[in-house]
């Protein structure tokens, strides 16, 4: 318990910031979208 969740300095952590969107900036937390579900731009992820 002494581990304090003190991680409120940057936001959303690294891992997340490819599913914000580039263009309007919506969260897109669905794992397998590539694109964002507001207007479509690539979001980035391409494998
Ligand atoms: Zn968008």
């Amino acid at each position: 318990m002494t581990h304090g969740e003190v991680d409120d300095e940057g936001g959303e952590p690294p891992c997340m910031l490819e599913l914000v969107c580039e263009e309007c900036g919506r969260l897109n937390d669905e794992p397998e979208s590539v694109v964002c579900g507001r207007c479509g731009a690539p979001l980035g992820r391409e494998s």
